[in-house]
């Protein structure tokens, strides 16, 4: 696997934009443990304590996936405005001006279409880095053009998610995006094609709720969060303890709620074999 051998150079200058910790080491957010920061990165950002995958840019998830890193952007004209003059803390104006410097004409989701063991396919990473990849309009127009280009283009779809759920900021225009992904991806179902699901750390709230887990196959990588609510809510909810490991991957995955696990290093050719047995592309 040529990719995963890269030098921690090729992956520098998009490394900066994750919100992989800099420093000589770093801790897991897994298992606690503290790691030469260094060896994280030769380990394709795994820690090599418990296999939990740290979370990444999405160009660098690109690169992992995309045969020779070589691809064509998708929607990067799509930027997000704040329609609801909406403040928080900050304004949201401000906060996307800040977020699209450091991800120029890319939002919290960046979709390409590539090859992926020499099978054309259209694939979006989301950016965890940008407002926690939370699924505001943009988001929810770019998955809803790429079911609709997969669809024009008879390709299979594949997203990676990494996201806290809707964006706050744009109220009920952000929760509307849920009812239209989901329609956009049940028209991709309707000719035929396939769309793989791949939920990463974190994969929750608005985005759990929809694209995230309408994959006809839901992938994840190990020890990823996962769930709808946060588990202090559920816990105050139904006054009961949780379960060790709750909301895990491996838990889900043994509650039947995801097909399979699949470590980062073996993610592109576990997810090339599955193409080949979903999709009937001339060579
Ligand atoms: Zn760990």
């Amino acid at each position: 696997m040529a990719i995963f051998s890269k030098k921690s150079k090729d992956i520098e200058p998009f490394e900066k934009k994750t919100d992989f910790p800099e420093g000589v080491w770093v801790k897991c957010n897994n298992c606690s443990g503290i790691i030469y920061r260094k060896e994280v990165v030769r380990n394709a950002f795994v820690c090599p304590k418990c296999d939990y995958g740290f979370r990444i840019a999405a160009r660098d998830r690109i690169a992992m996936l995309i045969d020779e890193n070589k691809y064509d952007e998708l929607f990067s004209e799509l930027l997000s405005v704040d329609v609801l003059n909406f403040k928080d803390s900050k304004r949201y104006k401000d906060r996307i001006k800040t977020y699209d410097e450091i991800y120029p004409k890319q939002e919290a989701i960046l979709f390409v279409q590539g090859r992926m063991g020499g099978i054309d396919v259209i694939l979006g990473a989301m950016e965890f880095g940008y407002m926690g990849g939370s699924m505001g309009s943009v988001v929810g127009e770019k998955i809803a053009r790429a079911a609709e280009l997969a669809v024009d283009r008879d390709l299979p779809l594949i997203i990676v998610s990494a996201s806290g759920g809707a964006r706050m900021q744009e109220g009920a225009i952000s929760l509307m995006q849920m009812a239209k992904v989901s329609a956009a991806l049940a028209r991709l179902d309707e000719a035929g094609l396939p769309y793989i699901s791949i939920l990463t750390d974190p994969t929750t709230g608005g985005v759990t709720a929809s694209y995230a887990m309408l994959g006809d196959l839901n992938v994840a990588e190990p020890k990823s969060l996962i769930g709808f609510a946060g588990p202090r809510v559920i816990q105050q909810t139904i006054k009961e303890d949780l379960p060790p490991g709750f909301q895990r991957a491996e838990f889900l995955l043994e509650k039947g709620m995801l097909d399979i696990v699949i470590e980062r290093k073996n993610m592109k050719k576990t997810l090339v074999m599955l193409l080949k047995f979903m999709v009937d592309q001339p060579a």
